[in-house]
């Protein structure tokens, strides 16, 4: 199974990581940038935010902004372990 998680991109440093937030379907995960989009947020605690704080590598504080939802693509062994092919 597909997982989705928050990322963010920091417009000081310009790195890119992920928050705290999840999703486990594409339709969640989609849900969750238009509600964004629509400047609809906090709507359940588990939506992310639009802006994250960061610590940059040099000490700086900076802003980041929420991007989207990445997909993360299940590893085809995980896979074939869920459904139970690996096992002895
Ligand atoms: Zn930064």
């Amino acid at each position: 199974m597909d997982k989705y998680k928050a990322l963010y991109k920091c417009r000081l440093c310009g790195a890119r990581f992920y928050g705290k937030t999840f999703a486990t379907t594409a339709r969640d995960a989609a849900g969750y940038v238009v509600h964004m989009a629509a400047g609809v947020c906090g709507l359940s605690p588990t939506e992310p935010t639009g802006l994250h704080l960061h610590e940059c590598a040099d000490g700086s504080m900076g802003l980041a902004v929420f991007l989207g939802m990445e997909r993360q693509p299940t590893r085809v062994a995980e896979e074939k372990t869920e459904s139970g092919l690996l096992e002895d």
